[in-house]
């Protein structure tokens, strides 16, 4: 059956939250996905493993393939018989040339859906501040390109009538003819002080919004480049009340993740929720351990089983996952008593289908045992613990000590990350970074492997250390790394807290 079908999708304006349920849809299925320079490229992470994905560029001028060479290269790939997702910054329609695409396509047969985005001068000044019509202020909003010749006799624009016709004005690309923009709005009947606003990379982490007056705008302006778009009209004046975005706690910082990726995203989000620029490196990975024989013995031999301590919520995946992968499943724990050491790890013991029946009111070892002290005698009581093969003995030492008989069994492993994302590194160098966290005495080791202790001595200064807890602090100072920030709940939304409180 052939397939051959192009998607011109819209992405959206920056934040990848803001493309279409439809336009997610497209590049799901996408054989091949041919994206622009205005794209959020983390979008590209839920193409298919096998989904063949091509830059091609576009920045202001600098046009990395010309236009017709895209045009060709769209329909070669559907030609191919293949999904085609051509994804573009904003909306494809608008200032996108997807009108010429969707053109070539029709005189080259080949069928074509058109799927909307948030266009930029629609989500950048809503995340600015500024709704762009406004019932007290103005009743009409135009799209304008900025990006026409100034040096061209006879303008596309209709000044005259753009100038006092129209509430609020918006222009595309328009950044390095501001100057011109501006004098034929005023030459045309403007007010010069009529209120600007230029926002820099809208609706991202890295927003930068400039506002001043027709008068003085050029001059404020002078340091900030494309990708930019000017908002021309009264309606700026309410970014002094509406400005939801830029005050997030967080904003503009930039935070340094340095779990597993496959444990980042929680994190990350809630960062990203408050406004953080979130960098992800991990600096760890969770892989099986060598030899399954000693969990495989424990997991035999149930029955006989009081407790299982779970002190990770790796320790409860790895458990549950061999459990499965060996033909049993939950009915096989009946009788035995769950614990788990922290929310999270209770989290996820719940969504195997199985209460908790024991949590300490912190989240470390030493409240464990101090639990158990008071809620049984474990005097020959088996104890299993599916942990890390770094683990702390600290645990199954103290309740060996109360007279249980414990079984530590290395249920995952925690290996170092093979190597770290360079541009990352030079970032930090750059004192680009406001914090990096630490979600594990482990995160704290591999993080100085991969930097180096000559890159991290260069720029420790230059960042502040955040931690989860006690034994993650510990570990860090023992490896001259003063943490200025610690979550006083040992938990992901405990640093988060921390974070927005111990920010500098
Ligand atoms: N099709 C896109 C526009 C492409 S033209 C859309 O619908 O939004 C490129 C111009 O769009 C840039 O020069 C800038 O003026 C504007 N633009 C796009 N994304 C932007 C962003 N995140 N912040 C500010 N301006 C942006």
């Amino acid at each position: 059956m052939s397939k051959n079908i192009v998607y011109l999708v819209g992405s959206g304006p920056g934040d990848p939250g803001l493309i279409t349920v439809k336009g997610l849809e497209c590049i799901k299925k996408a054989d091949v996905i041919i994206y622009d320079y205005l794209v959020n490229t983390s979008l590209l992470k839920k193409a298919r493993d096998d989904a063949e994905l091509i830059y091609v560029g576009k920045q202001g001028s600098k046009h990395t393939m010309e236009q017709e060479d895209i045009n060709r290269l769209i329909v070669n790939k559907a030609g191919e018989n293949k999904i085609v997702t051509r994804l573009k910054g904003g909306d494809p329609y608008v200032f996108g040339r997807g009108g010429e695409e969707a053109i070539f396509l029709k005189e080259n047969n080949i069928p074509f859906e058109v799927i909307p985005g948030i266009t930029a001068a629609i989500a950048t000044p809503a995340y600015a501040g500024i709704p762009v019509t406004h019932r007290s202020y103005t009743s009409t909003f135009g799209l304008i390109t900025g990006h026409e010749d100034p040096t061209k006799d006879q303008s596309e624009i209709d000044w005259e009538k753009i100038s006092t016709g129209v509430g609020t004005l918006t222009f595309y690309m328009g950044i390095k003819n501001l100057p011109n923009i501006v004098e034929q709005l005023i030459k045309h009947g403007r007010s010069k002080d009529t209120p600007v606003a230029v926002i820099r990379w809208g609706t991202t982490p890295a927003q930068k919004t400039v506002t001043g007056t027709l008068s003085n705008i050029v001059e404020k302006t002078k340091d900030i480049k494309p990708p930019a778009i000017t908002i021309v009209g009264e309606v700026v004046k309410l970014r002094n009340e509406l400005n939801w975005f830029e005050t997030k706690p967080l904003f503009s910082n930039t935070i340094i993740v340095t779990r597993s990726r496959d444990q980042a995203s929680e994190f990350s989000e809630k960062l990203a929720d408050l406004g953080a620029n979130v960098l992800e490196f991990p600096t760890i990975n969770i892989i099986n351990p060598d030899n399954f024989d000693p969990l495989d013995k424990e997991l035999k031999r149930l029955e006989s089983t009081d407790w299982i301590i779970f002190t990770s919520v790796n320790g409860v995946e790895s458990f549950f996952n061999r459990l499965l992968d060996l033909g049993g499943d939950i009915r096989d724990l009946k009788g035995v008593k769950i614990c788990a050491i922290g929310p999270a790890t209770a989290e996820k013991v719940k969504e195997f289908h199985i209460r908790v029946d024991c949590q300490p009111p912190k989240y470390v070892a030493e409240s464990v045992v101090e639990v158990f002290k008071k809620i049984e005698d474990l005097k020959g009581k088996q104890i299993l613990m599916p942990r890390a093969d770094i683990a702390r003995s600290y645990l199954p030492e103290e309740l060996q000590k109360l007279g249980a008989d414990v079984v530590d069994i290395i249920a995952y492993k925690t290996v170092a990350a093979s190597n770290g994302d360079d541009t990352i590194l030079e970032k930090l160098k750059n004192g680009m970074v406001d914090i990096v966290t630490f979600t594990s005495s482990s995160t704290v080791r591999n993080f100085v492997k991969i930097v180096g202790k000559d890159n991290l001595t260069a720029f420790k200064e230059k960042v502040q250390f955040a931690s989860i807890g006690p034994i993650t602090t510990k570990t860090a100072e023992e490896m001259d790394i003063e943490v200025s920030i610690k979550a006083d709940e040992y938990t992901i939304p405990g640093l988060v807290k921390a974070i927005v409180e111990g920010i500098s």
